[in-house]
Parts: structure tokens; C-alpha cells; sequence
């Protein structure tokens, strides 16, 4: 039997799924091994090998039959897989700083490995459960969570983009002074940058700038008690906004679908989907994507 495996590596874990190919998934649910990226590559990439062997193992197959892995991490990195020089808040440690991850890996489990940002990978899950693998389909995703990320799926393929920046959304600036009409208010995001997506919608935006801001306005309302809106089971795990609870998952999404332009008649008919497999849906998309790879080079 030959098998692809999928590596979804967050801050604190890592995501294992494994697929065959006839595209059916052989761990249901979260299979999880601690990250521990603070302690640097080499560390990190032991407990991918690690965890690599425990998921096979939960799955019932012998390691020796995954013959490709497909890698997705937060960025910012390059569309190879080579981390920012510039260090991110998922990868503390100073050795992360400009790393191959992608290469890293390969070398590290001997096997070739394909890469995704985190946001791309979910993406392209996504697209690949709604539309299934040979579609010419194009799809835009918008992934929420303490970050805004987003995919671009351009007839099948995921559009990564030279330096790693396709389908950024998160950074991209909107006019919030006209759309949001909310006064006063400096939306300033990590990147930099004052206004763009993120700084306005996601989970990070609520608790640093609009919470701040209207609860100055609401004395003594709920939101005001809660304090840490990041609290894993409520936000993070699960894989954030959609899934903080079915009720507020349904009502973003109404939100959404009401705010969608509808003066134009080819606009209104686009429907809104909510990521399926939320919290495996970075490993699936990176599986996905080790599959393709091992289809066109006779992997598989
Ligand atoms: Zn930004």
C-alpha cells in the first residue's frame, strides 16, 4: 500500500491525517504530537518524525508505506517552504529565522515533501471537499481566526504566488472608515499596516481594537468579563471563528451572506460555504497537495 501523509504544524501542535490514493482519509478526527517549535528545527522536526510514526501506527499501516508528506505551516514564508528571515510569532526560537522547513523535512524523513502556508492548505481543502479533485473550478477562501488568511484556488491550483503572498487577504487595506463607519478608531495589525482586513475582522481585531472601543460605549455588557477571548475552547481549538459555538458560527456566516453585494445579479448567486473539517482542514489541504505531487512523479 502507498500512502500520503499530511503535516498541519501550528505553534504548540502538530496535525497528522494520512491519505490513500483513492483519496480516502485513514485517521477520522485529530491525531496531535506537542510541536515544542520554542526549542528550534531540530527539536521540532524529531517530533514531527515522532508524531509521523505514532499516526501510522494509530491508522494501521507500516511507516515505510508513505511514500510522499505534504507540509503546511503559518507564515510568513516563501511558496518553497523557507521560513521569514524575519522571524514570526509561530517560530520563536532564532534557528527558525530564514529555515528550509520544506527541505529540512525531506532530509529529515527521507522522503519528498511538497509545502503550503496554513491558510492555502486549508483552502485548498476546502475547494477539494466541495468540488473533488478534477475540477476546473475557482474558489476563494477566507480562512478567521487570531489571524485573517485566505486561498485563492485558481481552476484546481492553489495560487501561492511568488514570494509566498497568494491570497493574502488578511493584509490587504479596506476601506474601513466608509464601511465600517465606527469613529475614532485605529485598527493597527502586526503586519504593520492600519486598516487591512485583519486589523478589522478577526479574532485578534475584537479583543485589541473593536472590544476596547465599544465597550467603552456599553458599560457593564457581557463581553466585558470575558477576558481572554483566545480561551482554546472556545476559539482556537477547532480552528477559530466558524467554531466557537454553532449558534455564533450560523449568525458570521448570516452576517456575511446579508453583507454580500447583491446590485449585481452575477454576484448574487455565489454560495457561502463553511470550511468542512475545520480543525483537520490544514492537513487534509497539505495531503491534498503531497498527493498531486506524487501522482505526477509516479509516487503513487
Ligand atoms: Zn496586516
Amino acid at each position: 500500500m502507498r500512502i500520503v501523509a499530511g503535516v498541519d504544524l501550528g505553534g504548540t501542535a502538530i496535525n497528522y491525517t494520512l491519505v490513500n490514493k483513492d483519496e480516502q482519509f485513514l485517521i477520522e478526527g485529530l491525531c496531535e504530537h506537542p510541536a515544542l517549535t520554542k526549542q528550534g528545527p531540530d527539536v521540532c522536526l524529531q517530533q514531527i518524525e515522532d508524531g509521523l510514526a505514532i499516526a501510522a501506527k494509530q491508522a494501521g499501516v507500516e511507516l515505510e508505506d508513505i511514500v510522499t508528506v505534504g507540509l503546511d505551516t503559518p507564515g510568513p514564508a516563501s511558496s518553497a517552504g523557507v521560513l521569514s528571515a524575519r522571524g514570526s510569532t509561530n517560530f520563536m526560537h532564532e534557528e527558525w529565522k530564514g529555515f528550509d522547513i520544506r527541505a529540512g523535512m525531506a532530509y529529515k524523513l527521507g522522503r519528498p515533501v511538497t509545502y503550503l502556508n496554513d491558510a492555502n492548505a486549508g483552502a485548498l481543502w476546502g475547494h477539494f471537499s466541495i468540488f473533488g479533485a478534477n475540477s476546473k473550478a475557482t474558489s476563494i477562501s477566507i480562512v478567521i481566526g487570531t489571524g485573517t488568511g485566505g486561498g485563492v484556488i485558481l481552476e484546481g491550483n492553489v495560487l501561492k504566488g511568488r514570494v509566498g503572498f497568494g491570497g493574502e487577504l488578511g493584509h490587504a487595506l479596506v476601506p474601513y472608515q466608509t464601511i465600517a463607519r465606527i469613529e475614532g478608531i485605529v485598527p493597527q495589525c502586526n503586519c504593520g499596516r492600519v486598516g487591512d482586513l485583519e486589523s478589522l475582522a478577526s479574532l485578534t481585531a475584537i479583543e485589541r481594537t473593536l472590544l476596547p472601543y465599544f465597550l467603552k460605549k456599553y458599560p457593564g455588557h457581557k463581553l466585558g468579563k470575558e477576558s481572554d477571548l483566545h480561551h482554546p475552547d472556545a476559539f482556537i481549538v477547532g480552528g477559530g471563528v466558524l467554531e466557537a459555538s454553532a449558534e455564533f458560527g450560523k449568525w458570521f456566516l448570516d452576517e456575511i451572506k446579508k453583507g454580500m453585494p447583491t446590485q449585481r445579479e452575477e454576484q448574487a448567486g455565489i454560495p457561502i460555504y463553511s470550511m468542512p473539517n475545520g480543525d483537520t482542514a490544514g492537513a487534509r489541504g497539505a495531503a491534498i497537495e503531497a498527493l498531486t505531487m506524487a501522482r505526477q512523479t509516479g509516487l503513487i
